[in-house]
């Protein structure tokens, strides 16, 4: 019986990537029923809201997702659909990998770095207002609770453990924020004493970001509060040779949504220039996640094949002879297929 799956195109880019990603799966024979399910600016104008209660319902009953990303106003507008998501379904491991890929001219083709992000909590609580009617100030409150520190440091730990990865760095900014993000270092200190096999270091936020740029090499699974892991995992993505290539998981208990890292990119939107790539390696976590375990990696060879190949990459790849998103996926579900 298939497995049914709430499929979310979202805005901009969205919906055009979601559609190679969707292909590219069921090129694998995986049998998944798509219940498709409106959010983003999409929703706001068919519906009135950004997050349909009908899009809830279909993520609570079906458990996964493969979303598209989804518009979210800069200074006003609506609430976001990402982070509302992710707090209704106490998604609070965001997983991000940064791996180079076979063929991408960029930084550090060897990078093999992951950053899982706390998804719920810190200066994502949705608590901000003015002080007065001059709008003189605002306020932003952050909030990090001890039970959340713990469950993603817990989370890093075992990821890297069940991974065979080698070491594990907690990012903060404990000389300043001494309790907001002092609070995930106590307890990834504390914790890293369970895995004696793994190294365990700490860094602060702006000096990770510098080192990062210089020598990623040095680090492996990176665990960090909200706001820090969103930051970070951008600027690692940049490192393997930007957005088109990060895939993204938010995971909670039994349940996952799946996304690019990147955004709607608006600036490319309707012009078939969007890769494909990160939406895809979602699909593969998706897989995994699911269980589907040799899919996920007939998936993920395929997508490698393409890249190394380099004749169907879109043009954030190839500038000079990329091809569009439909070609980049057609090659990719070809390559599956073979
Ligand atoms: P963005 O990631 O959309 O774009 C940044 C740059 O990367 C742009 O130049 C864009 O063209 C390029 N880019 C992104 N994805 C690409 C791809 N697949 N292929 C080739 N190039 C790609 O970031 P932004 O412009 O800051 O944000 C646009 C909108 O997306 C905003 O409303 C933002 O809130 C939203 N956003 C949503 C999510 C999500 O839903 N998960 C994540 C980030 C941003």
């Amino acid at each position: 019986m298939a497995t049914p799956v709430t499929l979310i195109p979202g805005d901009g880019i969205g919906p055009a990537v979601t559609e190679a990603a969707v292909a590219a799966i069921e090129a694998t024979g995986v049998d998944i029923q798509w219940i498709e399910a409106l959010a983003g600016m999409t929703a706001f104008e068919e519906k009135g809201d950004p997050l349909p209660a009908s899009t809830l319902e279909s993520v609570a009953h079906t458990r996964v997702a493969l979303k598209g990303p989804c518009t979210t106003g800069v200074r006003g507008g609506f609430r976001s659909v990402n982070v509302h998501l992710r707090k209704e379904f106490s998604l609070y491991a965001n997983v991000r990998p940064s791996r180079g890929l076979p063929g991408v001219d960029c930084l550090y083709p060897g990078l093999d770095l992951v950053v899982i992000r706390e998804n719920t909590e810190g200066l994502y609580s949705n608590m901000e207002h003015w002080v007065d009617d001059q709008k003189s100030a605002a306020i932003a409150i952050g909030i990090n609770t001890r039970s959340a520190m713990e469950r993603i440091v817990r989370y890093a730990f075992e990821y890297a453990s069940s991974r065979g990865r080698r070491k594990v760095t907690v990012v903060h900014k404990a000389n300043i924020l001494k309790l907001l993000t002092g609070l995930i270092l106590e307890i990834a200190e504390t914790m890293s004493s369970e895995y004696p096999d793994l190294e365990f270091d700490d860094r602060i936020v702006d000096n990770m970001a510098m080192q990062l740029v210089m020598n990623p090499s040095q680090f492996d699974v990176i665990v960090t509060t909200n706001l820090f892991g969103d930051i970070l995992s951008d600027l690692c993505a940049g490192l393997i040779g930007g957005l088109g290539l990060a895939p993204g998981a938010n995971i909670g208990g039994d349940m996952g949504i799946f996304e690019a890292v990147h955004g709607t990119a608006p600036d490319i939107a309707g012009k078939d220039l969007a890769n494909p790539t990160s939406v895809i390696l979602a699909g593969v976590m998706m897989l995994e996640h699911m269980g589907h375990l040799d899919e996920a990696k007939r998936l993920e060879a395929a997508v490698l094949s393409v890249l190394e190949e380099g004749k169907y990459v879109t043009r954030d790849i190839n500038p000079t002879n990329g091809v569009g998103t439909k070609a980049m996926t057609q090659a990719i579900v070809d390559r599956v297929k073979s």
